[in-house]
């Protein structure tokens, strides 16, 4: 194979950009993508013929040159993060955006962005007016405490808390609840970072009420309570609740902080799932501050709320920090809408993604994988397609011990690897993720909405993706 003869044949840049084609594209995209596009496109047929070892591929390669300028200058020109379909059955995916937030919500909070707003302007008075004020009042009633922030996400609260409580001294935490929650998050690196040194008592399994009251000295600033929301100890265990450590605080005049995690607002028991501690009973058991993430089991936009006494989180509002953390009017604007929605559990179950996908019965969401089934099996795909009873989580690191009963449809195709349909579902215009088990393809319909049948059946066969 004459590769010198093949690589002549790459068009020059230059001669490419004069192309009638390229111009027309140069018109639709803008001339410095396109431009790009030419450079890319070319510099990778380049090492396709440098690489190949057969003509015919070589030929293919330079053919579909235009095609690929095209490609890469449409790919340029569209956003890179894109809706796609979770067919894994985990609600709250961290790599799919953890909570996602209503039609009805994200209307409203569009109409806000995308103009001016009240943000920080207080219309009664027509003077200077605070962000967080718009949600403050309806977070301390739901929680029942005196007042409330948000920062834009539970790891910073917990580093404005240790920082504006406890910088230079020291803060006392548990062995047992020095837990990592993903993404390198660590209770001890972050206490670290604020300047609050780590007094660890206890062990991993056991923790007393003496084992805090010994390690109180001078420097103690803070009782640090954490919840361990993404493992469970099992077995011989205790721990301090957190009524209890209120108790010693108030005897050595020392603030106790209760970092919840996933933070929900009521009982999710009757959903069949076990007991999380709800953010109230962390505020009437007395603790000063409690912290929790707003896109956990909330279910709305990425924030770390903070609730408490007045006093604390006034001097969290003092701290430097807060500037560098303070959470955006997108974020303002989806807690002002979603909180509202709590205040009443059933609409809340109706209106907020997350807690609605945990409360559905298993039945309406069997009827969802019957539904798709059917459809699927309309195309005549060389697959098979059940429907099989499957288990979702809640994720996020939430409630890591329970399956929430579910039903998905499994796909084994004929003729590729489930590695291979797993992989064209990715690439579909509007992307699956699902899981893969037992050598077949899950669509678990817990987290699969509804809305996405018909257009997963139309791109499953548009593009070919149980094709050989
Ligand atoms: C998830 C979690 C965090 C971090 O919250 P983000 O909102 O993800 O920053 C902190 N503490 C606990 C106990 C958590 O579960």
């Amino acid at each position: 194979m004459d590769k010198n003869r093949l690589f002549r044949k790459i068009p020059k840049v230059d001669i490419l950009l004069e192309n009638e084609t390229i111009q027309k594209m140069m018109e639709y995209y803008g001339r410095e993508v396109v431009v790009d596009a030419v450079r890319s496109a070319t510099e990778q047929l380049r090492q396709v013929i440098g690489r190949c070892t057969d003509e015919t591929e070589a030929e293919k390669a330079l053919e579909t040159l235009p095609a690929e300028i095209e490609k890469k200058a449409a790919s340029m020109s569209l956003p890179h993060i894109c809706p796609v379909m979770n067919g894994t059955g985990t609600i709250l995916h961290t790599n799919l955006g953890r909570a996602p937030i209503s039609q009805d919500q994200i209307k409203y909070i569009g109409a806000v962005a995308s103009g001016y707003s009240n943000l920080e302007y207080n219309l009664e008075r027509g003077t200077r007016g605070e962000r967080y004020a718009h949600f403050e009042e309806i977070l301390c009633k739901l929680t029942g405490a005196e007042a409330a922030i948000a920062v834009n996400n539970n790891a910073a609260a917990v580093m404005l808390i240790l920082s504006s409580l406890a910088k230079g001294g020291e803060a006392i935490v548990s062995r047992g609840e020095l837990v990592e929650v993903g993404g390198k998050f660590r209770i001890p690196d972050v206490m670290e970072q604020s300047g609050a040194s780590l007094v660890e008592v206890g062990t991993t399994n056991k923790t007393h009420y003496s084992d805090y009251e010994e390690a109180i000295g001078e420097e103690t600033k803070v009782l640090l309570k954490v919840h361990t929301s993404n493992y469970r100890i099992m077995g011989f265990t205790e721990t301090v609740p957190v009524a209890e450590l209120v108790k010693l605080g108030r005897e050595h005049d020392l603030p106790v902080v209760e970092d919840l995690g996933s933070g929900v607002l009521f009982n999710l028991e009757k959903y069949g799932l076990s007991h999380e501690p709800t953010i109230q009973e962390s505020v009437q058991a007395g603790a000063d501050l409690v912290c929790f993430s707003g896109d956990k089991l909330l279910g709305g936009p990425q924030a770390g709320l903070i609730v408490g006494k007045k006093k604390y989180i006034d001097q969290l509002k003092k701290n430097q920090l807060m500037r560098a953390l303070r959470v955006d009017k997108f974020t303002v604007a989806a807690l002002d809408v979603i909180l509202r929605d709590y205040l009443s559990e059933e609409k809340a179950v109706e209106k907020i993604p997350v807690l609605k996908m945990i409360a559905r019965d298993a039945d309406s969401v069997k009827k969802n994988a019957q539904k798709l089934c059917r459809q699927l099996k309309k195309q005549e795909l060389p697959a098979t397609f059940k429907v099989e009873a499957s288990e979702a989580q809640i994720g996020g690191g939430s409630l890591p011990a329970e399956y929430i009963p579910s039903w998905a449809v499994t796909i084994q195709s004929e003729r590729i690897s489930v590695e291979k349909v797993e992989e064209r579902l990715r690439k579909m215009p509007m992307p699956a993720v699902c899981r893969t088990a037992d050598d077949k393809i899950w669509v678990d319909m817990r987290t699969f909405d509804e809305r996405w049948i018909p257009l997963f059946v139309k791109e499953l066969k548009e593009h070919q993706v149980l094709e050989s």
